[in-house]
């Protein structure tokens, strides 16, 4: 058996192969004119922002400054079988027809390459290597760095820059093949998940928690008022945020939502769907590095009590590629025991560092006169 303690990192080239290319002929087809038309109104050179630097930018990040406990594994590609569990066959039919090809899925530019099928197939099984090492043991906890992202990934659909829905893959591999029972899915993506709660509507062996930027927002959905149906009511808890909010509200949100939800629902395995986009650079949200460490400090301790420990992480967005790779970062120094941050509300320190550069001068007696 490997180091327990240590947290592993879960990558493989083939995740670099997806690359749309918003230049390329794509297929000819209703969407594509759609887009083409809003594109070229746009008057701005647009690139497809869910592209291979992402990926690029954290390992260069974690070559540069390595943590000490990072180990690194490969991923492999999953299954029909195992992607058949949370998508229909007519989706799967229709992605699968589109290998080596240049295509849009979705008006909302979820565009495939030739690499892209692969690449997705990969994501989804990069996700359940991750999930199997920590359910077997073999590492303490682990992070799959993996695109295309997953969770706007509907049944039927992709959305959003998603194909495969790779935290629902995961979590249902988990509930199939490796014996747990209960699954937690916390998705701290700026943007609601709205294709893992669809995935897990009706489910009540599977929580979904997801904290993001309310509506209108993309994608519009996540609502206080969304908490699943049927055997699935009370097992989706959304938590809407205002634009702007930040480490305090979050912390806040997970200490006095997610922590009584958790300890009541007593998950065997805790997954995070971990995007990085609530970062103030990508402009929608205000979470700092310091906040997504201490919300992995969260999550990591409701693991150690209610699940031996078994955590995994899923990347999911982050489309400023300094903040994506520094928030990776971030919560991987607390995976691997780092202290963890008790952040505050931004400015804070600076207001209590320039009070203690200039109030000494004015401590003594005011001049006469
Ligand atoms: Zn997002």
């Amino acid at each position: 058996m490997e180091d327990p303690s240590k947290v592993t990192v879960f990558y493989d080239d083939r995740v670099l192969n997806h690359s749309p290319d918003v230049n390329a002929a794509f297929l000819p087809g209703r969407l594509d004119k759609r887009v083409r038309t809003i594109l070229s109104g746009l008057n701005v050179q647009w690139k497809y922002p869910e592209h291979p630097g992402r990926i690029q930018a954290i390992l260069d990040l974690l070559h540069r400054e390595p943590i000490e406990g990072v180990q690194f594994a490969g991923g492999q590609v999953a299954t029909r079988e195992q992607l058949g569990r949370v998508h229909t066959t007519s989706y799967l039919d229709d992605v699968f027809s589109l290998r080596n090809k240049h295509a849009w899925l979705d008006v909302d530019t979820t565009a495939v390459s030739p690499g892209s099928v692969e690449a997705a197939e990969v994501a989804a099984g990069t996700a359940i290597a991750a999930v199997e090492a920590v359910v077997s043991g073999r590492t303490r906890s682990a992070f799959a760095l993996v695109r295309p992202p997953g969770h706007h990934a509907e049944p039927v659909r992709a959305r959003g820059f998603c194909l495969f829905n790779n935290v629902a893959v995961a979590a249902a591999h988990a509930h199939a093949e490796l014996g747990c029972e209960r699954i937690l899915i916390l998705d701290w993506d700026a943007h609601h998940g709205n294709g893992t709660q669809d995935i897990f509507w009706a489910d009540p062996d599977v929580m979904f928690f997801d904290i993001h930027r309310a509506a209108p927002f993309y994608p519009g959905s996540g609502g206080l008022h969304e908490v699943g149906a049927g055997l699935g009511e009370g097992t989706t808890v959304n938590v809407p945020m205002p634009g702007g909010a930040g480490d305090v509200a979050y912390i806040k949100a997970l200490n006095e939502i997610l922590v009584p939800a958790a300890e009541y629902f007593k998950p065997d395995l805790i997954l995070v769907s971990a995007g990085f986009d609530a970062h103030w650079y990508d402009l929608a949200l205000n979470v700092s590095y310091e906040g997504f460490a201490a919300m992995t400090g969260i999550v990591q301790s409701l693991a150690d009590r209610l699940c031996d420990g078994r955590l995994a992480f899923v990347l999911e967005g982050g489309y400023n590629t300094e903040s994506l790779s520094h928030g990776v970062r971030s919560v991987l120094d607390v995976l691997a025991g780092g202290a963890v941050p008790q952040p505050r509300v931004c400015g804070m320190e600076e207001v209590d560092q320039a009070a203690a550069f200039h109030l000494s001068a004015f401590a003594d007696e005011p001049p006469e006169g």
